[in-house]
C-alpha cells in the first residue's frame, strides 16, 4: 500500500497494472463513472476513474465512495474532473 497516491500506482496494492473495465452498478450510481472510464487493478482489483487529459487514475472509485475521499485534481497532470468536483455524495445511491 502506497502513502501518496500518484495515479501511476494502485493506491491499495501499489501495483501499475491495469485493464479498462466496466462496472454497471458504479456507472449506475456515480455520474462522473459513467461519463468517464474505469481501470481495474490487475493484482487487487481497486478501480480508478481515468483522466480524460493523461489516461492515468484519477480517484480511487469504490461502492462506499466519500465525497472527501476522491482527488481534488489529477495527481498526473493537475486536471480538474468538473463532475467529480461538484459530486457532494448525494448520487451515491447506497441501497
Ligand atoms: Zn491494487
Ligand atoms: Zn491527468
Amino acid at each position: 500500500m502506497s502513502d501518496i497516491f500518484d495515479g501511476k500506482h494502485c493506491s491499495e496494492c501499489g501495483g501499475d497494472s491495469f485493464s479498462i473495465t466496466k462496472d454497471d452498478w458504479l456507472s449506475r450510481t456515480f455520474k462522473f463513472v459513467e461519463d468517464g472510464q474505469l481501470k481495474m487493478c490487475s493484482k487487487c482489483g481497486a478501480k480508478f476513474l481515468v483522466c480524460e487529459q493523461c489516461g492515468n487514475l484519477y480517484t480511487r472509485i469504490h461502492p462506499a465512495l466519500e465525497t472527501w475521499e476522491v482527488s481534488l485534481s489529477c495527481p498526473v497532470c493537475n486536471t480538474v474532473n468538473p463532475e467529480v468536483k461538484a459530486w457532494d455524495g448525494t448520487s451515491a445511491r447506497h441501497f
